[in-house]
């Protein structure tokens, strides 16, 4: 696999230069609290203004129009730059793909821009309380009116929506017919629109940004229906592969982690019980892991660059980074000793996020099931 691709190293070098000038020498406040979400807010607009905020998106829409090596190449340089964490994330890694596939040109254009600059920040709306794992089951409904759709029921796991602009989720607007995938539709709205009531949920780390959303005759018009009427499950499973197989954790975020695990390692080194072997190795799996997943999203990046879809692979993925996020934060939380329960320590706050991994974007059992059924033919489950 030829990893240095053609022009790679000028964008490289040109991404470096720019993070290593822009990026604030001060971390930012958490993305989960107010002040943190507006600071984040203000930096995607910095962003956005030098065209870094969406790389691989077409220049009309505030891109570079660079291809996913390229995009791959800048998240790597992102993460070892310890630039701040990207509050646009639900809007650029799943709303984006899904309006690239399925939208009209009329809503890229008035949505890809305003996404890419951070003046509207999304949140994304598809769990309810009964209705995680089998989606398929939710009952908020949105109901037929005069040139929209009324929205009605409760969504519940959003993140950051407590201070999001608006959401994207999909509603029961038909009858099931014999599958409950169908008579589903795919909507945006505004979360400060009438009858919306937005209530944050007790997290453990105390951050407040995690949300229910509670919808009630909730006006949604016409021109804010993603695709058809009653597609709405076929167009949001055609994104989520996106979300476990490529875009949300990209190898970038460990390979950073994984060489500062190195730095700490050599740091305490020196320590009397520095020679732990059996740590020494923990961290060595944690560095090699980082590389076996490089190598993997660049293989999965290369047929994607082949007109080939990911699919059920990435389920492989999606096990394998939430994992392996846990492995790596207890390596260094073990590492570090008693500092490292220290609750503003960098390490124990990751360890706290990381745990939730294989629950968000689907549960790993969940993963398991697809990868055992689809990818190795196994017989289904008894469910
Ligand atoms: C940090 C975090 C952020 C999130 N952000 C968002 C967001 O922004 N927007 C959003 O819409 N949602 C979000 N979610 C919700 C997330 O997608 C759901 O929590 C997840 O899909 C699981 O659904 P559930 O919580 O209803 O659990 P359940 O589906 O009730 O599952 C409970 C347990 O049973 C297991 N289980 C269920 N069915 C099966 C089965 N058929 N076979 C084997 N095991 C099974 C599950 O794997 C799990 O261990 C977030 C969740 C977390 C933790």
């Amino acid at each position: 696999m030829d990893l240095d691709h053609a022009g790679e190293a000028a964008f490289r070098a040109e991404a470096r230069a720019w993070l290593a000038a822009n990026v604030p020498a001060e971390p930012l406040p958490s993305l989960e609290t107010e002040k943190g979400f507006a600071a984040h807010r203000a930096w995607e607009a910095r962003l956005h203004a030098d065209r870094w905020s969406v790389v691989s998106w077409p220049r009309e829409y505030g891109g570079r129009g660079v291809d996913i090596f390229s995009w791959l190449v800048f998240e790597e340089e992102y993460y070892a730059a310890g630039a701040p964490g990207r509050v646009s994330q639900n809007g650029i890694n799943l709303l984006a793909p899904t309006l690239f596939d399925h939208a009209t040109e009329e809503q890229r254009a008035r949505v890809l821009p305003a996404m890419a600059s951070g003046e509207v920040i999304w949140a994304q709306a598809w769990s309810e309380p009964e209705s995680g794992s089998d989606l398929a089951s939710l009952k908020s409904r949105a109901l037929r009116t005069d040139g929209g759709w009324l929205l009605s029921g409760q969504k519940t796991w959003s993140s950051r929506a407590a201070f999001a602009d608006r959401a994207f989720g999909i509603f029961r607007t038909g009858p099931e017919g014999p599958r409950p995938h169908q008579g589903l539709t795919y909507l945006m709205f505004d979360l400060s629109a009438p009858g919306v009531t937005v209530r944050p949920i007790g997290r453990l780390d105390g951050k407040p940004a995690f949300a229910e959303l509670f919808l009630d005759d909730v006006f949604v018009p016409d021109g804010d229906v993603i695709g058809e009427p009653g597609q709405g499950w076929r167009i949001a499973m055609s994104t989520t592969g996106n979300e476990r197989g490529l875009t949300l954790r990209s190898p970038g975020r460990f390979l950073a982690a994984a060489e500062r695990l190195l730095r700490q390692w050599r740091a305490t080194a020196e320590r009397p019980d520095g020679h732990d072997t059996a740590l020494r190795d923990r961290v060595a799996d944690a560095v090699i892991g980082a590389r076996a997943y490089q190598l993997f999203t660049y293989a999965n990046a290369s047929r994607f660059a082949a007109g080939e879809s990911i699919g059920a692979e990435s389920s492989l993925n999606k096990v394998f980074w939430s994992e392996y996020d846990i492995a790596l934060h207890e390596t260094a939380l073990d590492l570090l000793g008693p500092a490292g329960e220290l609750a503003d320590s960098d390490w124990s706050e990751g360890y706290v996020f990381a745990l939730a991994g294989p629950i968000y974007a689907g549960t790993n059992e969940i993963q398991r099931d697809i990868i055992a059924e689809r990818l190795l033919g196994l017989p289904k489950g008894r469910r």
